[in-house]
């Protein structure tokens, strides 16, 4: 209750600052949903991961053109807005990066209550080191046998959904939010994450962490739910702590980012391609929002939905052991 209070009275004191704060997201929580912003991942020359038959961008964009029809139809008076409606780099940016940050731009002046970025997975094939033989090496006394190797590689068998959030206690690792060849940033990039040391990002991190990452977990667990209902193997809800998520943390609303399967795994693969996975991947999500949207109207306008203690986002973090989860990329 007293740190509440501490906090409350951080927030007051920086908040002249925070409007002067020109590159900072804008904070306002309003009651209900009202505009929802749909990132399909990826696109132009940017087609994320590459599967057998088709690509991640191509999937992100069927899934998330999809879903805003679906969003139209259940949800009259919902706005739907989108980052892209076709295989572009968002706002016909030149490269990746100025792409994520006019998907982050776009959401907040368009005053989006909710941001949800679509993506596929992708795991690397799994590497096998076997003895292939022996050859001779050195010479005359020295002169031995080594044993000689070679690689073989399976398919990676990950698979399923996940659904990540911001991270939004991690304060540690700003320097090494952006990592070389990271789906979501590169290291020379002109992406600075917001500074979380700054006092004025601080005092927003504050109002983040109140407002918006309980809904973005809560909604984030209702979406997990659907596709565990639909049948598929939920991942998870989960938070990046050592590479952070552009469009999550530049985002001023709650958002999340689905990871809709994976691309590598051939079966999981045609479902993301198909009318079938791809109608039901849409429809998991609409009952999920329809579930968010509804707790949402009932609570009061500054609170989350039920069942949304950050507490429970590491406990709910996985549905496998962190060891046996194979190292994705999408
Ligand atoms: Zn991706």
């Amino acid at each position: 209750m007293r740190r509440r209070f501490v906090g409350i009275l951080i927030c007051i004191a920086f908040l002249p600052l925070a409007f002067a704060f020109k590159s900072a997201p804008e904070f306002v929580q309003r009651k209900g949903v009202k505009t929802i912003i749909i990132d399909p991942g990826h696109g132009g020359k940017d087609q994320g991961a590459k599967g057998a038959i088709t690509t991640e961008a191509k999937i992100c964009l069927e899934i998330g053109l999809k879903l805003g029809k679906v969003i139209e139809e259940r949800f009259p008076g919902v706005k739907v807005l989108y980052t892209r409606t076709t295989d572009i780099i968002p706002g016909n940016k030149p490269d990746k990066n100025q792409g994520l940050r006019y998907r982050a731009e776009f959401a907040n002046q368009s005053g989006g209550d909710l941001f949800i970025a679509i993506h596929a997975n992708s795991a690397r094939k799994i590497a096998h080191r076997v003895k292939s033989g022996y050859r001779w090496v050195g010479k005359g006394k020295k002169r031995r046998k080594v044993a000689t190797y070679k690689t073989y590689y399976t398919p990676n068998p990950a698979k399923g959904t996940e659904t990540y959030i911001w991270a939004a206690d991690e304060n540690t690792h700003k320097t090494d939010m952006i990592k070389p060849d990271d789906e979501f940033g590169e290291a020379d990039s002109t992406l600075v994450m917001p500074d979380i040391n700054d006092p004025v990002m601080k005092a927003f991190q504050l109002l983040y962490a109140k407002k918006y990452f309980e809904n973005s977990l809560h909604l984030a667990t209702l979406i997990e739910a659907e596709f565990v209902k639909e049948g598929r193997l939920s991942r998870g809800v989960k938070q990046r702590n050592d590479v952070g998520i552009w469009v999550l943390h530049a985002t001023g609303m709650p958002s999340v980012l689905v990871e809709t399967g994976f691309i590598s795994d051939r079966n999981e693969e045609e479902y993301l391609d198909s009318d079938k996975g791809q109608n039901e991947i849409v429809g998991n999500i609409a009952d999920a929002l329809a579930n968010y949207i509804a707790a949402k109207e009932k609570a009061p306008a500054s609170s989350g939905g039920k069942g949304t203690d950050p507490k429970d986002a590491q406990t709910n973090a996985a549905t496998l052991p962190r060891k046996d989860m194979p190292k994705a990329r999408s």
